[in-house]
């Protein structure tokens, strides 16, 4: 090129303080216990209603308003009060986007979901990080204690992951009301597994906004389909920050079949609660010890073989997620719910697993 040089420019700062994050994806073919994902499929009626879709309607660019139309009645908020988003984390990085700047904090209890610091540190905020109390429970007071007038966010999964721990209702609202210049984020990715919800707390309260997707329960994750819901006027801010597109047709034309289909997602809920209470009673039977989880899995602490107990699975067909560099997680596990026959079926690779490790119940 004539000799022409030039060199990859530097990017912000703060881009180059962000942890890479790659999810362990590759050849998951095998049962996928690793990502807390439906493990089956979606409703058939939502398959029918993407075969339904049309040539000309490709053409166009997505139209999110009347689908919000749809999810806010169904959450029973006011169109205003909802946003949809290319999955949860597009919610948690426009969140970010929107209310983190110079001099402010974010307060995020860990351990937790990856891309709450990964949004955060994308900014020009402090992450202050407050570790769990004993067995992963919520820091209520230690997070309180935090809590100054440059709190700008705070974000909490309930239930958490991976830890499946849940935060009571009071605990949200004693939060918010300490931090009233604080946005509070509680994520329900995995609500429909535990069934407690502060969604009608949106508009009452300006500070809160709750998170929702469709990439759980509904067995959507590969759509990228996401909720975010908070008062009008936050909402507003929010919005400007969202690519106005992100939430592609064919997301949005499954919207529909997907919230008609109640019976398809209880049913996977209740098959998935069972399969949880089965689970957890081998787990018990194996002396493999782990933490009650509300939610779509468990952690489990498999102890310094964590490694070659997750090859062990792996090489058995069972993907599971090792977590063990996950703050205070150390020789931790964590290994998804699925349906009660497929968690019959993990159980035999399990025990060879453990068998394999030398397990004799008292490394953990
Ligand atoms: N929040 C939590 C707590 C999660 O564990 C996950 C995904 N594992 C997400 C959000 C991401 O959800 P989505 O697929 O909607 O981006």
């Amino acid at each position: 090129m004539n000799g022409v040089k030039t060199k990859a420019p530097e990017p912000r700062a703060q881009v180059k303080r962000v942890k890479e994050y790659h999810p362990p994806l590759g050849d998951r073919s095998g049962l996928r216990l690793d990502f807390n994902e439906n493990t089956i499929a979606c409703s058939p009626k939502v398959l029918d209603a993407l075969g339904r879709i049309s040539r000309a309607e490709l053409t166009k660019y997505p139209e999110r308003d009347p689908v919000e139309r749809l999810v806010a009645e169904h959450l029973k908020l006011a169109p205003e009060q909802v946003l949809l988003t290319n999955g949860v984390d597009e919610a948690i990085h426009v969140l970010c986007q929107t209310y983190l700047g110079e001099g402010d904090e974010m307060l995020l209890p860990v351990p937790t979901y990856s891309m709450y610091a990964v949004y955060a540190s994308a900014t020009d905020a402090r992450l202050l990080e407050v570790p769990a109390d004993k067995d992963y429970r919520f820091p209520l007071l230690a997070l309180l204690d935090k809590i100054t007038p440059a709190t700008k966010v705070i974000a909490i999964a309930n239930p958490n992951s991976p830890t499946g721990q849940v935060v009571s209702r009071e605990a949200i609202l004693e939060i918010a009301e300490a931090a009233p210049q604080a946005m509070v984020l509680v994520d329900e990715a995995y609500f429909h597994f535990h069934g407690e919800t502060v969604m009608d707390l949106v508009g009452r309260l300006p500070n809160v906004t709750v998170a929702r997707t469709f990439s759980k329960a509904y067995g959507l994750a590969g759509l990228r389909l996401g909720v975010l819901a908070a008062g009008e006027e936050s909402m507003k801010w929010m919005r400007r920050m969202i690519s106005p597109y992100s939430v592609n047709s064919l997301a949005l034309a499954c919207v529909s079949a997907a919230l008609a289909d109640t019976e398809y997602v209880s049913w996977y809920v209740s098959e998935v609660l069972a399969a949880r209470e089965f689970f957890t009673a081998e787990l018990d039977r194996l002396r493999v010890p782990y933490w009650p989880s509300q939610a779509n899995f468990v952690l489990t602490r498999i102890g310094p073989k964590h490694g070659e107990f997750s090859i062990a699975m792996h090489n058995r067909g069972v993907l599971v997620r090792d977590r063990s560099s996950d703050p205070g997680c150390d020789g931790c596990v964590r290994i998804t719910i699925g349906t009660q026959e497929q968690m019959k079926a993990s159980v035999r690779a399990l025990a060879e697993s453990l068998a394999e490790i030398g397990w004799t119940g008292e490394e953990a």
